[in-house]
C-alpha cells in the first residue's frame, strides 16, 4: 500500500513573512492528517524558518532544487548536505521550469538525485512531455528518456527512496489538467518502466505523483486512479485554503474551509 504524498511547490513566490504566514495556516488546518505525507517546498531563503516551524509537525519541508557537489566554489548553489542540515527532507529535482530556463538535463538530474540520496534527502524527480512532444506522439519516448537517463545507476535499494512526479509540461500553470484517464495512462507506463528497470516489487512501492494544474475540484478524481499516489501542486499550493482542500480531498476527508 503506497502512502499518498502531496507536495506544494511554492516556486519563486512568497517573501519570508508571507511564507511563515502560509505555513502556519497549513499547520493549523492539516495537523490531524495522517493518511498522506504532506510537503511544502518554499524558496531557499524561507527554507530554514519554515523548516523550524514544521519541527514535530506532520508536514515536511523540501527544497525546489539542489546542487550535486558537497561544497566548494559554486557561487549561488546549495548542497544536499546544507539542506539536510536545516531539516529539509525532500528535494524537487528536474522540474520542467529548471529544464526549460536553467539548462537542467537528464545528466544534471542524475547527479542531483545521487547527491540528494547520499545526503539522506528524498528526491522528487520530475518527468514529463511538452505539448509539442505530446502532439507528436512522443510522450512515452520522452518519459522513458527522463527515467532511464535521469535515474541511471540508481541501485535497487535507493530507487525505493525516490518519488517520481509526472508533470506534463502543457498542464503546468496553464489551468489545463490531464484528465484522470490521460494521467493514469502515463503513470501506468512509468510504473511498468520502473518494473522493467528495477523489478516489480520496487515499482509497486514507488510513489508517482501527478502535477499540472491540480486544484481542489480535480484532486479527488486524479487521486482515485490506481497509479496516482499524490500530487505536486504549484499555483494552488500558494493559498492556505486551496492547499488544505487539495490535501483533504486527496485523502477523502470532508473539508470545513470555504473557498
Ligand atoms: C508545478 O509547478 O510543479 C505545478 C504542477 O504547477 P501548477 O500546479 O501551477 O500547474
Amino acid at each position: 500500500m503506497r502512502k499518498p504524498i502531496i507536495a506544494g511547490n511554492w516556486k519563486m513566490y512568497k517573501t519570508l513573512t508571507e511564507a511563515i504566514e502560509l505555513v502556519n495556516g497549513l499547520k493549523r488546518n492539516l495537523y490531524d492528517i495522517i493518511e498522506a505525507d504532506i510537503v511544502v517546498c518554499p524558496s531557499f531563503v524561507a527554507l530554514d524558518s519554515v523548516s523550524e516551524i514544521l519541527i514535530e509537525s506532520n508536514i515536511d519541508c523540501g527544497a525546489q532544487d539542489v546542487y550535486w557537489e558537497k561544497e566548494g566554489a559554486y557561487t549561488g548553489e546549495v548542497s544536499a548536505v546544507m539542506l539536510k542540515d536545516i531539516g529539509c527532507k525532500y528535494a524537487i529535482i528536474g522540474h520542467s521550469e529548471r529544464r526549460q530556463y536553467f539548462n537542467e538535463t537528464n545528466d544534471t538530474v542524475n547527479k542531483k538525485v545521487k547527491a540528494a540520496l547520499a545526503a539522506g534527502l528524498t528526491p522528487i524527480v520530475c518527468v514529463g512531455e511538452t505539448l509539442t512532444e505530446r502532439e507528436a506522439s512522443k510522450t512515452f519516448e520522452v518519459i522513458k528518456d527522463h527515467i532511464q537517463n535521469g535515474l541511471s545507476g540508481i541501485t535497487k535499494e535507493d530507487i525505493l527512496k525516490i518519488v517520481v512526479a509526472y508533470e506534463p509540461v502543457w498542464a503546468i500553470g496553464t489551468g489545463k489538467t490531464a484528465t484522470p484517464g490521460e494521467a493514469q495512462e502515463v503513470h501506468a507506463f512509468i510504473r511498468k518502466l520502473l518494473a522493467d528497470l528495477w523489478g516489480k516489487e520496487a515499482a509497486d512501492s514507488i510513489r508517482i505523483q501527478y502535477g499540472g494544474s491540480v486544484k481542489p475540484d480535480n484532486a479527488a478524481s486524479l487521486m482515485a486512479q490506481e497509479d496516482i499516489d499524490g500530487a505536486l501542486v504549484g499555483g494552488a499550493s500558494l493559498k492556505v485554503d486551496s492547499f488544505t482542500e487539495i490535501v483533504k480531498k486527496s485523502v477523502g476527508r470532508q473539508s470545513c474551509t470555504h473557498l
